[in-house]
């Protein structure tokens, strides 16, 4: 290790605390409808500001040993364990992709899965702050960063395909639900969810009209003069195929889950947490972490069952680390189980 990369880590250690710190308030405020940059950090218990000193990412909790320094009452654990994995987990991002423009979409996203982790795990939502935000921000990012995407002609021919066929498929899931729905005359979905549902939905088929607009503009974009946007273009493609792959299939998954058991498994927070993650990590990658997720919830599912006779888990961080394990090794696995199909 030279000196250089011996900064770098202790550069990026440092970074991801003070960003833990800050997904600390997110993850307090977010789920209260609160805002997460006014006022400042206050005492959950006696509301005193907490002075810059005693507000130092991770070295403040062991100063003050968990405990306010003005009411004395306890300082919940979660506030050092999040600036410590943020802290660990910004270091490992460094290391496995190196010191490149792709680490600031890659940072982005890690930090919205540790808030979604977390608001999940206490609240059981997914604020949408986190996961449509995130997907405009994927979106976005996208456009910037074009090496965040596979943009091969095969990847988006492919991907273009798969997501017509996801896309209807889960329309015509929601026709047989409104029918099914109406015999029984129930209506599960709450007002204010079914509104930014719609507004999901909108936003589902612009994405699918934008894909195809991207995609009829390609003889333009090919002609001389236009290389330089061309790339950036069909990374904004990929990442609307892949959030539209992600949306669609964890939604199709939950309707027919609907459909058989009669009664609601997959939240809409779930759904749209994959889009966003879609958005990030195109169509391939998300699929695969949309397989690699119920491992991770099927083992911690038997826990929770032991331990408290529950059967409801929050599926959140799940998504979070299948995505994570498809970001970091996904194109391996996705070699690897072609190869064992005779593909190559
Ligand atoms: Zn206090």
């Amino acid at each position: 290790m030279t000196n250089l990369d011996g900064f770098f880590l202790f550069a990026f250690f440092i970074l991801g605390a003070i960003v833990g710190s800050f997904l600390n308030v997110c993850i307090v405020r977010l789920p209260k409808m609160q805002s997460i940059v006014a006022p400042a950090s206050r005492c959950i218990h006696c509301a005193t500001p907490i002075p810059w000193y005693d507000n130092i990412p991770l070295i403040s909790f062991l100063v003050l040993r968990a405990h306010c320094r003005f009411c004395r009452k306890k300082i919940s654990f979660r506030y050092f364990l999040v600036e410590l994995l943020t802290a660990l987990a910004f270091v490992l991002f460094y290391e496995h992709f190196g010191l490149q423009l792709i680490l600031v979409p890659y940072l982005f996203l890690l930090s919205g899965f540790i808030v979604a982790t977390f608001v999940d795990l206490e609240h059981r939502i997914i604020p949408d702050e986190i996961s449509v935000g995130g997907l405009v921000a994927g979106l976005a990012l996208s456009l910037l960063v074009p090496q965040m995407h596979d943009t091969s002609d095969m990847t988006l021919l492919a991907g273009r395909w798969f997501m017509v066929i996801l896309v209807a498929f889960c329309f015509v899931l929601l026709l047989v639900g409104h029918f099914l729905q109406k015999d029984q005359e129930t209506t599960s979905i709450e007002p204010d969810t079914a509104e930014s549902d719609g507004m999901f939905y909108t936003m589902i088929l612009i994405a699918c009209g934008l894909v195809f607009l991207i995609h009829s503009l390609w003889p333009l974009l090919e002609k001389p003069g236009w290389e330089n946007i061309l790339p950036h273009t069909l990374s904004l493609e990929a990442s609307l195929i892949g959030f539209l792959a992600g949306g669609s299939s964890i939604y199709a998954m939950g309707m027919v889950g609907d459909l058989i058991f009669r009664k609601e498994s997959m939240g809409g927070g779930d759904v749209k947490m994959l889009a966003m993650v879609g958005a990030f990590l195109g169509w391939k990658l998300t699929i695969l972490a949309f397989f690699i997720a119920p491992l991770f919830g099927a083992l911690a599912g038997i826990v929770v069952k032991i331990r408290t006779k529950e059967s409801v888990i929050a599926y959140g961080p799940f998504l979070a680390l299948g995505a994570l394990v498809s970001l970091f090794w996904g194109n391996q696995i996705i070699d690897f189980i072609l190869r064992g199909y005779g593909f190559f």
